[in-house]
């Protein structure tokens, strides 16, 4: 049989998204290919979640080294060094890269090394191999962007996440600009491993759209930490000089350091890739317009992941991405449920987080119960450190049904990873009571919490 296109399926982008699609698409029968113009494996796996977690590790031994003692160990001398942290960390990312692409080929999909752009709805242009292939269904699956405010004069003197996972050495001091995510993880990482790091951000409160006492609790924490948290705050101007950059604020106080780290969000990356010739729709921002099956406005044309601007975390672009590929090419349409999405924020100490915040249960529900405890981890008896552990449970007043889990300590990711199972099957306060704790964790505070909180009296 001869086919009307090159391939069945064409894929822009091999990240976490663009992978999963083209695998299961092309284990479902399909003729599949990839093109990905920087590194098969995507934002996470290159310069994302995967390296910036192997830094969150590195970042902790310091306070690791402090603890011991508490515990009778005499730690000796110790140092640090960058360069072997880089060196190990890329290549781990080098052996990652090499089982994407392995997995790609055995599941019988074509890789292009080349950046990809659309020339028409079937057509797609490889730059780097000056030429045209065709497709019946096209996949945007290109991810984001580092977003920097290109007005602030001499922002090209600041680095954003990419450049922080390669710098040559590790500076004495530094800035991080933002409040969201990554701003909060890699103040926490140079922090750390030993950096004189401040925070900066133009809000009243770091992580926006977070429980409000997670938000206050952290704040907390990583002022005792060390890290020079300015809020309301905003870099105006950049210089650089002989010995590192000069930022001057808001207020015309000026800091001397030695670089300037903006993780003021991702834009969805579009740019150059002709969606206008070929008539996709886009948001303001930019990001591209999708239906519950991940269909653009051109019936042919798709888009997962990051670059849809739907909820920018790796395990929903690999949904949407197995999604599209089952409703596409194995006749089950599948939609993505976006409404319960457990995360962890990899701050020091960790946040997970899964459901509703106070506030938006408030909003939706009307009648809520709160519970929630504040406490010194058992292990911090003996250390002496100050560090909180905070959870918080938000429960829909009427039904008992718990909407949301809010955590701060040590392992909370993979705390939440659990307890969101329980949220999402739509489990009730009671039923959380009749689980049997395990003891002793921290964690088990989340099933013996019996006071309902009462704001305070005024
Ligand atoms: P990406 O993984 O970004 O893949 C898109 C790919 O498309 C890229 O490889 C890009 O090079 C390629 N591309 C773009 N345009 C073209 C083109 N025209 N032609 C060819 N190729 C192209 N998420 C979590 O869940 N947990 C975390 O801990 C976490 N940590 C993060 C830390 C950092 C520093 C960052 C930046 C992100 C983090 N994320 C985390 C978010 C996560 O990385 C993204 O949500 C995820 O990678 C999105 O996958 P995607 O497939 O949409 O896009
Ligand atoms: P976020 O959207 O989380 O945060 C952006 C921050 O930058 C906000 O505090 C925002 O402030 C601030 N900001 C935006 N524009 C400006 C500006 N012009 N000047 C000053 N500050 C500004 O984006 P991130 O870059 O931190 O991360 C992108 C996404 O990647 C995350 O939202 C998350 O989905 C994903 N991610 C997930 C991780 C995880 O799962 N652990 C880790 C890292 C990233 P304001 O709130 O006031 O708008």
């Amino acid at each position: 049989m001869t086919r009307a296109y090159d391939y069945d399926l064409f894929v822009i982008g091999a990240g976490s998204g663009g992978v999963r699609a083209s695998r299961i698409a092309a284990g479902h029968g399909a003729k599949v290919a990839v093109a990905e113009e920087y590194r098969v494996g995507g934002t996470c796996v290159i310069r994302g979640c995967v390296p910036k977690k192997l830094f969150v590790y590195a970042s902790q031994f310091a306070e690791e080294f402090e603890d011991a003692e508490g515990f009778g160990w005499t730690v000796g001398e110790t140092s640090f060094s960058w360069e072997k942290l880089i060196a190990n960390k890329d290549k781990e990312i080098d052996r990652l890269n090499g089982i994407y692409i392995r997995n790609l080929q055995n599941s019988g999909v074509a890789i292009f090394q080349s950046r990809a752009i659309l020339k028409d709805a079937h057509t797609i242009h490889l730059i780097a191999e000056k030429r045209d292939v065709t497709a019946d269904k096209i996949l945007i699956a290109t991810g984001g962007t580092p977003f920097l405010p290109a007005h602030v004069p001499g922002i090209e003197h600041a680095i954003s996440s990419n450049e922080a996972f390669h710098l040559k050495t590790l500076p004495r001091r530094g800035i991080v600009v933002g409040g969201g995510y990554i701003a909060v993880e890699f103040a926490g990482i140079f922090n750390g491993l030993g950096v004189e790091t401040a925070l900066i951000y133009r809000g009243e409160k770091i992580l926006r759209g977070f429980d409000e006492d997670l938000r206050d609790h952290l704040s907390e924490e990583i002022r005792k930490k060390g890290i020079d948290l300015h809020t309301m705050c905003d870099i105006t101007r950049i210089e650089k000089t002989d010995a590192g950059v000069v930022a001057t604020l808001v207020d015309g106080a000026k800091i001397e350091t030695d670089f300037i780290m903006y993780a003021t969000g991702r834009s969805p990356n579009v740019e150059g890739l002709c969606l206008e010739l070929v008539g996709v729709k886009t948001k303001a921002n930019g990001a591209i317009e999708v239906d519950a099956y991940s269909q653009t406005n051109v019936p042919n044309i798709y888009a997962v992941g990051d670059v849809t601007d739907r909820a920018a975390l790796t395990p929903i672009a690999i949904r949407e991405g197995q999604a599209f590929a089952e409703t596409v090419f194995n006749n089950n349409p599948v939609a993505v449920d976006h409404s319960i999405i457990p995360t962890a924020v990899f701050s020091q100490p960790e946040l997970g987080i899964v459901g509703l915040t106070e506030h938006d249960a408030r909003e939706q529900y009307g009648e809520i119960d709160i519970y929630k405890t504040s406490f010194r981890a058992m292990k911090h008896t003996m250390t002496g450190r100050q560090e909180k552990t905070f959870m918080k449970l938000v429960v829909d007043a009427k039904s008992q049904r718990v909407l949301g889990v809010h955590l701060m300590g040590p392992s909370s990711g993979e705390i939440i990873q659990a307890v969101g199972i329980a949220v999402t099957m739509g489990a009730t306060k009671q039923q959380f009571d009749q689980t049997v704790a395990v003891h002793p964790t921290a964690s088990e505070e989340l099933v013996t919490l019996k006071e309902k909180w009462q704001p305070p009296a005024d």
